[in-house]
Order: structure tokens, then sequence, then C-alpha cells
């Protein structure tokens, strides 16, 4: 047992596996108000890492509609109807984590779906949350509301699946934070697919062993994004890493968007395992469903994205989503661009504030057609 201090829930918990933080830690921040759920992030993932046999169900990446969906089928509900709602009292959880709520040498809690849970891929997919009656029609605010939720591992600072498994076949990696299953040390008892409170191992069948997102990290170690984040039509996701070993930076977008600003917040913080994907929340949906999945700051964060126009620093930040597809370590604001540097000091990425424009002729004599002009 160790005592960590986890700063999502302002303060120290317990932890039933002693690790000492890595060097730096990988995340990603999702603004989950831009994503379309084309689905290419799940497509770009599945193409590549999990089209083998035995992983038909398994989605590193999936996407889901919120409130109804998730994937596989109620795998947060499950976990919350098990536990006291969440408490906080200002910025520190007052209630237990999943390490916490049970004897000292039980694991983790939480839950094995069962074989039809991941039977629906998508199942509640654009539903909202009332329906509308016949006839009706617009007046003022619309009372409904939905939004998408893109989920892969969070390469959590705390896993549950690193906690829970009997032969030490889950590992954190030191050089990067990244979340593994050594395949020749996993011998299938799923412990991790039953801890994992966001159900991000999967069983395979075939092999008899758990897997799950890996972080991309053939791509990390040549510095660049993963897969799910390069392909994202929306351009909603920012790939990088969190400063471990001293204080945030003001210039690593990462720390700047999640750390200092606290504009983009953990997944269900309450559980306790320091979730690393972080979520811009959508700004529509009302704060008390929001604070249930994104903890107290909701409130303050939706604010600042609301004033966004007037923070150049932080809206420059999210301006590189999806510039480049290096790992982008350092940023800058100068003028009316922002820059963005990779680990190795090279310039990646330079964005304008003001995209420019240019008006065509609406006749063009060259090729003697008409053209509109689209924004
Ligand atoms: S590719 Fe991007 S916009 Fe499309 S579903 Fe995935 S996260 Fe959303
Ligand atoms: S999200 Fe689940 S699988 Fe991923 S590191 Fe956290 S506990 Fe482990
Ligand atoms: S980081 Fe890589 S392995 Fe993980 S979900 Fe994204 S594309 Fe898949």
């Amino acid at each position: 047992m160790a005592e960590r201090h986890n700063w999502q829930l302002g303060r120290d918990m317990t932890y039933p596996y002693d690790a000492p933080l890595p060097q730096k830690q990988v995340a990603y921040v999702f603004d989950i108000n831009k994503c379309i759920e084309c689905q290419t992030c799940t497509i770009a993932c599945k193409t590549c890492w999990t089209s083998g046999k035995g992983e038909e169900s398994m989605f590193w990446n999936n996407v889901e509609t919120k409130p109804y969906g998730g994937y596989p089928t109620g795998w947060d509900l499950k976990l919350l109807e098990r536990r006291e709602p969440a408490q906080w009292q200002g910025e520190v959880l007052k209630t237990k984590t999943i390490f916490e709520d049970h004897g000292p040498l039980d694991l983790p809690t939480g839950h094995l779906p069962g074989t039809m849970d991941y039977s629906a891929v998508n199942l509640g997919e654009d539903d909202i949350t009332g329906t509308v009656e016949q006839g009706g029609h617009f007046a003022g605010i619309h009372p409904m509301w939905m939004f998408y939720l893109a989920r892969i591992c969070n390469h959590c600072t705390h896993p549950a699946c690193v906690a829970a498994c009997p032969r030490q076949a889950v590992y954190k990696r030191d050089e990067d934070g990244i979340v593994l299953i050594d395949q020749q040390r996993c011998r299938g008892y799923q412990a991790c697919v039953e801890a994992c409170p966001y159900k991000k191992t999967f069983f395979n069948l075939v092999s008899r062993t758990s897997e799950k997102c890996i972080g991309c990290y053939p791509r990390v170690e040549q510095g660049e994004v993963a897969l799910c984040v390069e392909s994202c039509i929306g351009k909603i996701r920012m790939h990088g890493f969190l400063t471990t070993q001293s204080e945030p930076r003001e210039d690593n977008p990462l720390d700047y968007i999640i750390k200092i600003r606290r504009l983009a917040l953990p997944l269900y913080p309450q559980f306790g395992t320091s979730p690393n994907v972080y979520y811009i929340p959508p700004v529509h949906v009302p704060d008390g469903f929001l604070e249930q999945l994104f903890g107290p700051q909701v409130d303050q964060a939706k604010t600042l994205y609301r004033s966004l126009k007037d923070d150049k620093q932080l809206l420059g930040a999210l301006l590189l989503f999806g510039a480049t597809n290096r790992i982008i370590e350092k940023f800058k604001v100068e003028g009316n661009e922002v820059i963005g540097w990779d680990g190795k000091g090279e310039e990646v990425a330079r964005v304008p504030f003001t995209e420019p424009t240019r008006i065509r002729d609406y006749y063009d004599k060259q090729y003697d057609v008409y053209r509109h002009n689209t924004t």
C-alpha cells in the first residue's frame, strides 16, 4: 500500500501498487464541443492495431453518445451503481476511490462485463435526453441535449489494471507513462478487465490474453502523435506530455491547458486512477450531469471556453489541435500566430489566428465557368 497525492482529487489517497511517477506522462485533450462522431478515429485504430482474430469486439478507441450510450454496454453505470455518489467539498473529494472502498487485500472495486455487453458497439447512438412530441416545435432554449464522448485508455497515473494484475503483466513505462500488457506474461485471468473502471482492457477469446490500447508507442517513440489523434476529422484532439518531475510549464501546451488553466478535465476523477485523457466539457450540457463525469471544475471550464476569444494564449494552444502529426512539446503565441515545436526543438506547426481569405470572381474567364464563394 502506498499513499499517493492525487491532484485531481485535491488529496492523498491509498494506492495498492507502489511505483515512482514516470519521467513524463503521456496525456491527451479532447474538445468534446467539436466531435462529430464520424468514427474515423475508431477505424484508424481498428484497422491498424486490432484487425486480428479474437479482436472483433475490441475497440481500443470508441466514440459513444451520452447520456445513454456506452461501450461495453453500461460500462460506467454498472460501476456508479455499486458506489456511493461522489461528493466534493470545493475541489477535494470526500468520498472513497475504487482503491479505498473495500478491504486492503481486495482488488479495486469493479465488474466484469458479460459477452452480450460487447455485442452492440454503439447502442444509444444519437439518442437525446428527451422525446419531441408529435407536432412539437422549437420554442426558446432547447431543453434536450446529447454529446459524443470519444474514449481511449487513459494511461492512468494510478492504473487499476496495473494494481489488479496478479502476474504483474500490466506495467507502466517509466519514459512516458504509457500502460502496456506484456502478452508473454498474461495468463488471461481478466483481473485488469474487471478492475479498469473505464473498461479499456479487453479479453481476446482466441489468444486467451487481455489486450489494450498501446498508446501507439511505436509512433510516440518517433515523436509522432497517436493514429486516433492524427486521423481526427474534427481536429478535436491534442496529444503530448504532462510534466511530472517539476512544476507545470507555461510553454507546454498540455500543462497549460490542463494544469495551469484547468480548461480540460479528467473523466470520472472520483474513481481515483488519475486518468490522463482530459475533456473540454460541452458547453450546452447541464452542469449536474457533467459534474458527475468531470468533477467540480465544470462550471469554470465552461466559462473559460466561452471567453476564449479574449484569451489569446489559451486560444493559441487550442489552435494547435490537428495542426501537425508531430508531438508538440513547446508552444508560443507571436503576433497573429501560434508556433509549436517538437521534442527536438524543431518548429512543426505555425497557425494564424485569422485564416487568410481570398474572394474569387464569380466568373472564371479562363475556364468559362461560374463559381460560388463559400465560407
Ligand atoms: S475522428 Fe475526431 S471528430 Fe471524428 S469521431 Fe473521432 S474524435 Fe470525433
Ligand atoms: S484506463 Fe483502464 S486500462 Fe487504461 S490505464 Fe487506466 S485502468 Fe488501465
Ligand atoms: S492511442 Fe493508438 S492504440 Fe490507443 S486508441 Fe489511439 S490509435 Fe488506438
